[in-house]
């Protein structure tokens, strides 16, 4: 069978969406996650695009032991330096440099002349060929470039050294059978081509990112770039989890694998909902609620007596199990630490002291302690704190009635370290609380987008909330979880504002270098 690589770019094209901003510890948390899923490629970042980028990629690089580590990189000295500091403690030191070459982005945004591109991708590539053993080169929106330019172009970078061709529908503009016929071009013109592996990177502006993805496969690529999800600049890249369950699924077909452990799908594509906060249509693919929900009652009757009449996917095998928790108020600790290791978390005792007690206390108060419960408290731990002073809620307490005006009262500790309580009205419960924590961190916030939804089943679920929002120029998301949904949004939004505190601290420490 075919091998192919699946090159995971979910901490930077996924990050790079509207509105997604990962601390370093999400970033790390998501990279070991990949590490059990199994992806050849994890591109960290982009090292010199910020501090908070540079810290994330060489700690991930610096941790990661089972998945190459990439970073990406504009064609230029400064990037490529950068990048080698950021990536040179990885197993297999790995660059992405990239340069446009379709006629709009050379002369609108390069202002250079296709000779010109040549020559810096070609120092690019041999700069870059000096630090790392793994280049890869990425031709900018490939798909709209022209087709003798790009084999002129490659032929030159694998001259110089590179190790990976990719050939990105950077804008999503692609047909399958267009993007197929592109590969089979290269594989055929470019020289040395046997040399390198050729790969994919699509996206999915017309809904075809998958598609195009597999035909790429089917005439040539060795390496697909995708994100969990499909999350991803505008509409998205490729959908990882698609991709693989489709090569698993229809391997009579393909012939073709990918390596990936299936198994760990579903909490990968949790773990990047949940810390990105983009939420996962129900009807997705593989990894949405009702992808194996079957409503019709000529569907359930058939599922009745053979699964195999509707069901070409179980959820098991992307891991998504039925078993029965077990565990509840009066689980002891070591119940409690047998599951968070049958659950696949690594935590310190210190951790699992705190989410035990954690746990406790929600035993108290919800009747059911259901496994989206454990995962939310065992997260929670393993995205440890941080030294940065932030701030922190004590209290939050609302007047509300259907003829009264909503008052909220906040008691918070700022950075200073004092402790502030005010009080204020608004529109809405939610609006008091918003307008009284506006008044305590003193600044001006504009709401952008805020979103309740419930962990799991029933009545007493854990609420979660997520809040973006723009404060100090910049776009934030927060989010937080708590039994009562007031006081989820509350801490989601001080969550926001932290999260701006803690980049601004590793700026300063940055400058002081
Ligand atoms: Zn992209």
């Amino acid at each position: 069978m075919r091998k192919i690589d699946l090159f995971d770019t979910t901490l930077r094209d996924g990050e790079q969406s509207a509105g997604i901003n990962l601390n370093t510890v999400e970033k790390l948390e998501i990279a070991r996650q990949l590490e059990k899923l199994g992806v050849a490629v994890i591109e960290a970042g982009f090292p010199a695009s910020s501090p908070g980028d540079f810290e994330a990629v060489q700690r991930i690089a610096n941790t990661v032991k089972n998945s190459t580590v990439t970073g990406l990189a504009r064609a230029m000295k400064n990037d490529i330096d950068i990048s080698w500091e950021a990536l040179r403690g990885g197993e297999q030191p790995h660059i992405h440099v990239f340069l446009a070459t379709s006629p709009i982005h050379m002369e609108y945004k390069l202002k250079k002349s296709p000779d010109e591109v040549v020559d810096i991708a070609v120092d690019a590539v041999k700069y870059a060929k000096q630090y790392f053993p793994l280049v890869q080169w990425s031709a900018e929106d490939a798909f709209r470039s022209d087709k003798e330019y790009l084999v002129r172009i490659i032929n030159k970078v694998i001259e110089a050294g590179a190790t990976t061709i990719n050939v990105p529908d950077t804008v999503g503009y692609a047909t399958p059978a267009e993007y197929g016929a592109l590969f089979k071009y290269l594989k055929e013109n470019v020289r040395g081509v046997e040399k390198v592996k050729l790969s994919a990177h699509c996206h999915d502006d017309l809904g075809m990112a998958v598609a195009n993805s597999i035909a790429a496969v089917e005439n040539g690529a060795d390496q697909v770039e995708c994100t969990i999800n499909g999350i991803g600049e505008r509409a998205g890249n490729a959908a990882l989890e698609e991709i693989a369950v489709a090569m698993h699924i229809r391997k009579d077909f393909y012939n073709m694998e990918t390596g990936i452990n299936l198994k760990e799908i579903k909490k990968a594509s949790q773990l990047v909902s949940r810390l990105t906060g983009v939420v996962i249509q129900p009807n997705k693919a593989v990894v949405g609620k009702n992808a194996f929900a079957h409503e019709s009652g000529i569907h359930q009757d058939g599922m009745l007596k053979n699964r195999e009449t509707y069901e070409i996917i179980t959820p098991e095998l992307i891991g998504e199990t039925d078993i029965p928790l077990a565990l509840g108020k009066h689980s002891g600790r070591a119940a409690f630490k047998d599951r968070a290791m049958t659950m696949g978390f690594e935590l310190t005792d210190q951790q699992l002291n705190e989410a035990f007690d954690d746990f406790k206390k929600l035993a108290d108060r919800k009747k059911e302690i259901t496994e989206d419960d454990l995962f939310v408290l065992f997260t929670g731990q393993q995205l440890a704190d941080t030294d940065t002073p932030i701030y922190e809620l004590h209290n939050v307490q609302v007047q509300y009635g259907t003829n009264n005006i909503p008052t909220a009262t906040v008691t918070a500790t700022v950075p200073s370290g004092e402790t502030v309580t005010v009080a204020t009205t608004g529109a809405g419960s939610v609006e008091s609380i918003f307008n009284a924590l506006e008044l305590a961190i003193k600044g001006e916030v504009l709401i952008l987008d805020y979103r309740v939804t419930s962990i799991g089943k029933g009545r007493d679920a854990l609420g979660e909330a997520v809040v973006n929002l723009r404060h100090n120029g910049l776009e934030l998301t927060g989010r937080d979880v708590a039994q009562d949904v007031l006081e989820a949004s509350a801490k989601a939004y001080l969550n926001a504002i932290n999260r701006q505190l803690v980049r601004e601290q590793l700026r300063k420490e940055e400058l002081m270098k």
